[in-house]
């Protein structure tokens, strides 16, 4: 594998640290990315260069100190971060989570052996080529999530691995293997005790994998699991949710950012629950407010009946317009698309209202009416009622009553103050 694509920065790295007589390779993740035909999304070297000895190769480039006891500097070149972590061993998880000590090594294949999965445990580098001591390449073609060592062991020493697995299996289609899919379900418990945020990482990637359907059936429990309050039931349900949503954009070719993929995953996954609950199991992983209420807002207005009965198409999706931003209509529709509340049709019409009318440059917020308080104001409006009033003024021209015109606007305020 000669014709092995890495970037400038990164050949760079290799490079600056071979020419200072240290082994470097590219390592987990973007080699399995690479060889599946997939873009990594960044790159990791792993080199036998201790940390002190990595900062003195790069003395004269941009690098941050990331994580020196863990033996990671990054470097950071023509808008790449590249981590460059020193080979190590791990020492004992005495609390599941964290090693107690890592110890640096010489040896690349010890900081193979440390790796989780026999594909994640691929170094390459354009001198040695692929090194795959742990039949990666044949565990890749098997379509295959084999743990490195013992699975129960591999668990054992850090629980998070047990979600990795399913979140690898979601994300490249793979399935784990026999052992690897016991030692899922044996050592489940263990999830317990993972970090949060950890957990959080790993469930967002593997909801938003192309396989997540398959797994969420496959391991109802253990979602469940670490979502106390979530029913398997409910877990394996989001499978079905998940494919509509995804056939629907599909037909329709409707395109989605990652984040609001994200939070309509997770309204998805919590659909059934109450939004007491809902904010409770979102609360418990950590998120960032913003993600937080991604979330909730999706499920507010995406379970709530009065969103659109009885009002026109148009002037309900300008009520969500305003609500959440000019994406949100689509966001909803989505929503009640995939949990089946709303026909595909009426999904459609919804996303191409706010479409046409995000073109039409519609107004659905005060910032965006023809008049300013400060207009009405010599009219002889203050205080509370300058505020209904222009609230009662952009009702009208949301419903269509009023044009967004500055004269327009005046002649009607003035008449409700007269009338
Ligand atoms: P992604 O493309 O999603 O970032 P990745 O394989 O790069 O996938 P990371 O979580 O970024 O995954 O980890 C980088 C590499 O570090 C992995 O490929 C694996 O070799 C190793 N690794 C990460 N987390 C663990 C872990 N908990 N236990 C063992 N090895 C791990
Ligand atoms: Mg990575």
């Amino acid at each position: 594998m000669n014709n092995f694509f890495i970037p400038a920065p990164v050949l760079f790295a290799l490079d600056r640290l071979h020419g200072a007589g240290y082994h470097a390779y590219v390592v987990g993740g973007c080699v399995r990315d690479f060889l599946m035909g997939r873009t990594p999304g960044d790159y990791d070297v792993t080199t036998s260069a201790k940390p002190e000895q990595t900062l003195a190769v790069f003395a004269d480039c941009r690098v941050v100190e990331t994580g020196l006891q863990h033996g990671t500097v990054t470097l950071v070149r023509d808008g790449m971060n590249i981590e460059i972590t020193t080979y190590r061993v791990d020492g004992v998880y005495l609390d599941g989570r964290h090693p107690e000590q890592v110890t640096f090594t010489d040896d690349l294949a010890e900081d193979l052996c440390r790796r989780d999965f026999t594909v994640n445990a691929m170094a390459y580098s354009p001198e040695a080529g692929v090194i795959d001591y742990h039949d990666g390449l044949a565990d890749m073609k098997n379509r295959v999530i084999s743990c490195v060592g013992n699975a129960e062991q591999r668990f054992s020493e850090d629980g998070l691995r047990i979600l990795r697995a399913l979140r690898f299996s979601s994300v490249l289609d793979f399935t784990p293997d026999e052992e690897c899919s016991a030692g899922v379900r044996t050592l489940a418990p263990l999830l317990d005790k993972i970090s949060r945020e950890r957990i959080y990482v790993e469930l967002t990637k593997l909801l938003g994998g192309i396989a997540a359907p398959r797994i969420l059936r496959g391991y109802p429990d253990i979602i469940a699991r670490i979502l106390p309050g979530l029913t398997e039931a409910s877990a394996e349900q989001t499978a079905g949710r998940i494919e509509r949503l995804r056939k629907f954009r599909e037909t329709y070719e409707i395109p989605l950012d990652k984040k609001a993929a994200d939070a309509l995953h997770y309204a998805l996954l919590f659909a059934d629950a109450d939004a007491k609950l809902c904010r409770r199991l979102m609360q418990s992983l950590k998120p960032s407010r913003d993600e937080l209420s991604a979330v909730e807002s999706v499920q507010k207005y995406g379970n709530a009946p009065e969103t659109f009965a009885e009002k026109p198409l148009d002037y309900a999706v300008k009520l969500l317009m305003k609500a959440g931003g000019d994406d949100f209509p689509k966001r909803i529709a989505l929503y009640r698309q995939a949990l089946g509340t709303m026909d595909d049709r009426t999904a459609q019409e919804v996303i191409r209202t706010a479409e046409e009318l995000r073109e039409a440059g519609a107004c659905v917020r005060l910032a965006e009416l023809a008049v300013t308080g400060g207009e009405l104001m010599p009219l002889g409006f203050a205080g509370p009622a300058l505020g209904k009033t222009l609230n009662a003024l952009l009702d009208r021209v949301m419903r269509g009553e009023l044009a967004n015109e500055r004269e327009i606007l005046l002649n009607a305020a003035e008449k409700e103050r007269n009338g």
